[in-house]
């Protein structure tokens, strides 16, 4: 159960909800984020709802049958957008494109992709500098000086920029060279991680898990937002399965399912998800068609010299290909 208290709750108010919640058997969660207050309050006894929802400095309260509760769907009326600024969003009814390469190389890639996405319009990129690899041998990403330069170019473009955050403490050293925080599929469900991020005033994209379930990638957007940060954005990026055709098997299913479950935006990494190049724009199509918020896909100068998964990175003309069939699927998708 969600109570979304007064934003000037007296402390003996707050006092006295807490206390009712006791009496009825139900332990409470004090919850606050950038906007809201909230108790999660949790147990399984019948009790009549009004009596607690109409406690003074209770705004409104909320039955949810779901275990995760901040992130579900079921209290919350309209859909969390995502505001990046500058007229850049997540989560608005249109589909948001981000694009870039796997990892952060040099600036002269940075210039050429940073050229490539303005002149296609897309205002989002996408690149790591801190790369979880399975070899440790394999380039592990530029860190943060790469981050910075990357940033001071991207600003002069006006494109604002998602990166993976590996651990807690470069949060605070990428935070204000970021505009999303980006949780790999290795992290998803690193508590620690998420608890922190709950800490930040920045958006956060959370990959599902290589071997997470939907249920697991729920849970840890809801340990984000009990940490204070509702700036959520879910990543289905595909999982490991018995098939070795592809890297990873692609779970359509789970766009509609996350869309249905949660007011959270939702993202398809169709580039992780199949794992081919010439594959990933059916595979982008396909998730835009299920319902995604969004794309993020990897693109590259010259995949074939690309420092971490070439085998999967678009070249400029295959990506400004998959932009227009990206924004002309997602107009058939509304039907306009
Ligand atoms: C990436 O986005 O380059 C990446 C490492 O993704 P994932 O965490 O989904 O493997
Ligand atoms: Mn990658």
């Amino acid at each position: 159960m969600i109570l979304r208290l007064e934003k000037h709750i007296t402390g003996s108010q707050f006092s006295a909800i807490q206390q009712s919640l006791m009496e009825i058997g139900y332990k409470a969660n004090e919850v606050r984020t950038q906007h809201e207050h909230y108790l999660i309050a949790l147990g399984k006894n019948e009790f009549d709802i009004r009596k607690i929802g109409s406690l003074p400095g209770v705004a409104d309260i909320h039955q949810v049958s779901d275990d995760y509760q901040l992130v579900s769907r079921k209290w919350k009326v309209n859909r969390t957008m995502i505001d990046l600024g500058d007229g850049v969003f997540v989560g608005n009814g249109q589909v948001a494109i981000m694009a870039g390469p796997c990892s952060i190389e040099n600036e002269k890639q940075v210039e050429l992709t940073l050229q490539h996405l303005s002149d296609n319009g897309v205002r989002i990129m996408r690149g790591g500098v801190f790369k979880p690899r399975s070899s440790p041998y394999a380039f592990r990403g530029l860190g943060i000086d790469g981050l910075k330069m990357w940033h001071q170019a991207a600003k002069a473009s006006g494109i604002k920029i998602i990166s993976e955050v590996m651990q807690v403490s470069q949060i605070a050293e990428m935070h204000d060279y970021v505009d999303v925080f980006q949780v790999g599929a290795r992290n998803t469900q690193n508590f620690n991680l998420l608890d922190e991020l709950g800490k930040v005033d920045k958006p956060v994209m959370i990959k599902r898990g290589i071997s997470g379930t939907i249920e697991e990638l729920l849970y840890s957007a809801e340990y984000v937002f009990s940490a204070g940060n509702e700036k959520i954005i879910l990543c289905e990026r595909g999982i490991r399965t018995y098939e070795k055709a592809t890297r990873n098997t692609f779970d359509i299913n789970a766009i509609p399912i996350l869309k249905d479950k949660s007011h959270l935006p939702v993202v398809a990494d169709p580039s992780h998800g199949i794992g081919l190049r010439e594959f990933v724009e059916p595979v982008a199509l396909a998730a835009v068609i299920a319902g995604a918020d969004g794309i993020i896909y990897e693109t590259h100068q010259k995949p074939n010299e690309a420092a971490s998964d070439g085998q999967q990175t678009l070249d400029f003309s295959e990506s400004a290909r998959l932009i227009k069939k990206i924004r002309n699927t997602f107009e058939l998708r509304e039907g306009s």
